[in-house]
């Protein structure tokens, strides 16, 4: 796709932790050739840098809680008002508080996002889903219980060790699902108010949801 020739392609991807959202995400991206912006990668590409900021930064998300509304909305209104943002973008992890979406809709305008897509899967099952996730500590490459590297537990990729994630244990899991119902729900209701907000079922074939949510932007853009 040309981005000469086509409209800006704005995007924003809702989804709890363990949706799926950040495949889908990068997925759609490279679909709709504009740049994947995930506020949690900017911060942990903060923390890795060692910078005061991402000190400050690796603190809180260590503790589990968000960063606050005013530190983000710097961050993001500067990441936009990069070169390749001009023609479009996929907002992935932001806003994540009825603030943020408010303070977007102000930076953007009103016409300025196009449409805001949530992938819908029940509490029950992400839990499942990331409490069963084990990680590559070296090269980060994924793996369950159910889908276990052959040699248990070291990683086919790199050879390195494959565990569980401090913060994907069930009990840390349900307190970050309890911060996205209380903080991010609202937000994904209240775009869903401005008729911006397209809900997809985030359980099935990763590829047919993938399908399903090009159509959908390319329906409502095109
Ligand atoms: P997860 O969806 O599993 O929480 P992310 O990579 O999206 O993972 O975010 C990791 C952490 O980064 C969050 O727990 C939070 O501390 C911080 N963070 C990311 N995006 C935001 C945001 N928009 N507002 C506040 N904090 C954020």
């Amino acid at each position: 796709m040309e981005s000469t020739t086509r409209p800006p392609v704005r995007l924003l991807v809702f989804g709890r932790q363990g949706a799926g959202k950040g495949t889908q995400a990068v997925r759609l991206a490279e679909q709709f050739g504009v740049p994947h912006i995930s506020t949690g990668d900017m911060l942990r590409a903060a923390v890795r840098e060692g910078t005061e900021f991402g000190q400050r930064a690796k603190e809180i998300m260590d503790a589990g809680h968000l960063v606050s509304d005013e530190v983000m909305l710097g961050l993001i209104s500067e990441r936009l008002a990069q070169p390749d943002a001009v023609n479009g973008w996929l907002l992935d992890g932001f806003p994540r508080t009825l603030q943020q979406g408010k303070d977007l809709m102000a930076l953007t305008g009103a016409d300025g996002i196009d449409l805001a897509l949530d992938l819908d899967v029940a509490e029950d099952v992400v839990v499942e889903r990331i409490s069963s996730r084990r990680v590559c500590s070296s090269c980060g490459a994924n793996y369950s219980v159910q889908v276990p590297p052959t040699s248990p537990w070291t990683c086919d990729v790199c050879g390195g060790e494959v565990t569980q994630r401090d913060d994907d244990t069930e009990q840390a899991v349900r307190e970050r699902l309890a911060t996205y119902l209380l903080q991010t729900i609202p937000v994904v209701k209240w775009f869903e108010e401005q008729g911006l907000l397209a809900t997809v079922d985030g359980v099935g074939d990763r590829d047919e949801i993938t399908e399903e949510l090009i159509s959908l932007v390319t329906n409502r853009l095109f």
